[in-house]
């Protein structure tokens, strides 16, 4: 079993009606991350006898700093995850374990690279576009965030401001509802617009499974190898399913 990890909580930040920052500060040591990865929060909310809810939330804050790190979190209708999350207040202990994850680019070849994010999984591309190593080669960059309005999540100009660095381009781009029948179909064509300019020789891709997994496909068949292309699930991750 993973070791706690303790981090207390610093600062909580509103971002529209259903999203908020927290900021925690380590208990003791850094949290040793690299950006891209996430941390499992362990809610101490028991789903069934001896079934804690423990949920995923990657880190959007730079890996610069080790001994603070950031969360936004989405409430998602009455869930335990995301509503512990919301509950928490300044001084709470949170017991996580991680980091984990290997949405980053070790390994993956110098070169283009296309970061694409749907809904909640922008917090994965914050991460990881706001991580050393992209931070080394910004302008090789391209990041495409698909989401359904300004008050989803966090504010489009939030996730612009924390770009320090100079990327070649990030794009906002309207997406329809998770499960809208035409939502795949629109993510496909700003994928095709987007590698009609840069083919990539890896790509980031994170959020809605429904969508990230078939974007995997269409980047597979427009030449860019598998082993490139990382992804993140966030939620309707057809792996998951398989395994149950
Ligand atoms: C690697 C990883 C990193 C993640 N990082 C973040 C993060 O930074 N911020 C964040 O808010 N969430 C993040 N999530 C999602 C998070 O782990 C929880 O799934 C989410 O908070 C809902 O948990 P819950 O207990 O409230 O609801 P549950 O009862 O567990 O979930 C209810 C349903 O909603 C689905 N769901 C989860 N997220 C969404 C969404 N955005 N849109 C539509 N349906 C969704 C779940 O899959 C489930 O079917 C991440 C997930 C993973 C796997």
């Amino acid at each position: 079993m993973a070791d706690a990890r303790i981090a207390r909580l610093i600062e909580i930040e509103r971002m529209g009606s259903e999203a908020r920052l927290l900021t925690f500060a380590m208990a003791g040591g850094d949290l040793g991350f690299t950006g891209g990865q996430y941390v499992i929060v362990n809610t101490g909310i028991e789903l069934s006898p001896g079934k804690l809810a423990k949920r995923a939330y990657s880190i959007l804050s730079g890996d610069d700093l080790q001994n603070q790190f950031q969360i936004a979190v989405r409430r998602i209708g009455d869930g335990p995850g995301s509503n512990f999350m919301h509950r928490l207040a300044v001084g709470a202990e949170l017991v996580f374990s991680g980091p984990w994850g290997k949405f980053f680019p070790n390994g993956a070849p110098a070169g283009l690279r296309l970061v694409f994010a749907t809904d909640t999984g922008i917090t994965a591309a914050l991460g990881l576009l706001c991580g050393r190593q992209i931070r080394e080669s910004p302008a090789d960059t391209t990041a495409i965030w698909f989401v359904e309005s300004d008050e989803y999540f966090i504010p489009a100009a939030f996730a612009r401001d924390s770009l320090r660095a100079g990327l070649a381009a990030f794009e906002v781009a309207i997406a329809p509802p998770a499960g809208a029948p035409d939502r795949l179909e629109r993510a496909l064509a700003l994928l095709n617009r987007s590698l009609e300019s840069r083919r990539p020789s890896s790509a980031f891709l994170a959020g809605d499974g429904a969508i990230i997994y078939p974007l995997r496909e269409r980047l597979a068949g427009a030449g860019v190898p598998m082993e490139n292309i990382r992804l993140e699930a966030f939620f309707n991750n057809p792996e998951r399913k398989a395994r149950l």
